[in-house]
This record gives structure tokens, sequence and C-alpha cells, in this order.
């Protein structure tokens, strides 16, 4: 998680209605569920696995 990312203002987590804006912030929104954000990989294993797999595609 970044404490400087411009998504979720460093919480790690963002409104599942509206990805770029993070959750219950006041600049942000709260009308769905939370989800984590890009910078938030705490809860996402596979996908950072998903990833690694990819770049290696792609050299
Ligand atoms: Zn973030
Ligand atoms: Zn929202």
């Amino acid at each position: 998680m970044k404490d400087n990312c411009p998504t979720c203002f460093g919480i790690g987590w963002v409104c599942e209605r509206h990805p770029n804006r993070p959750y219950g912030h006041e600049a942000g929104c709260a009308c769905g569920y939370a989800a984590p954000c890009e910078c938030n990989d705490s809860n996402r294993p596979d996908t950072s696995r998903v990833i690694i797999i990819v770049e290696a595609v792609l050299r």
C-alpha cells in the first residue's frame, strides 16, 4: 500500500462503483461496497502472481 496513492489517498480502499475514488474519504465516495485499491495488494495475492506471469511473457 502506498501512502501517497493518488487513487485512494493512502487508505488502500476505494468505492466499488467508483474505483478511482477513495472509500469513505471526504473527497471520495461510499455509495457502494469498499473495494481494495490497486495499491492495496494485501487481499489480492493471486492478482500479483498473474502480473508477474504477464510481465514474464511480455519480455
Ligand atoms: Zn491506492
Ligand atoms: Zn461511489
